[in-house]
Order: C-alpha cells, then sequence, then structure tokens
C-alpha cells in the first residue's frame, strides 16, 4: 500500500517516465541543499498533485512500475 501525501516541490521537477494516460508519473526533484530526489507523481479528482515513494530511484521505480501496472485504463476498454 502507497502512502500518498500532498506533492509540495521546491526545486525543479524533470518527468523521467510517465504510465499510460500518465496516471502515474515518475518524477525527478533537483534540490538546491540536498541530493536529488525521485517520487511518483499522481494528480487527483480535484486535479491536485500527490506523491508517494519519495526517495532513491530503485524504490521510486518500483513503486511507479507496480501502480502503473494497476491502472485500468477507460481507453482501452470502451472500445
Ligand atoms: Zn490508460
Amino acid at each position: 500500500m502507497h502512502h500518498w501525501q500532498p506533492s509540495i516541490t521546491c526545486g525543479l521537477v524533470w518527468v523521467e517516465e510517465a504510465s499510460c494516460c500518465e496516471a502515474y508519473v515518475l518524477c525527478w526533484e533537483a534540490r538546491q541543499c540536498e541530493a536529488g530526489q525521485y517520487f511518483v507523481r499522481r494528480r487527483t479528482v480535484a486535479g491536485v498533485f500527490e506523491e508517494t515513494a519519495r526517495g532513491p530511484y530503485g524504490p521510486a521505480v518500483v513503486a511507479w512500475r507496480e501502480l502503473a501496472a494497476r491502472h485500468a485504463c477507460r481507453r482501452r476498454t470502451a472500445s
């Protein structure tokens, strides 16, 4: 289970990879006073960004792949 919290970023955010429909986006944030951090970002129905798995690349990628695999695509099931 992933713990989601409001995504408040203070540095430059780069998009590494986006899943289908951009449901989950693997991001990297460059920080001025510490090492850059990876995290998984999603947008809620309210249009607010939330993030999870903040930290080093490995665990963030694992979380992103797991979440992306769970994405139930409306575009794919509609036809
Ligand atoms: Zn999709």
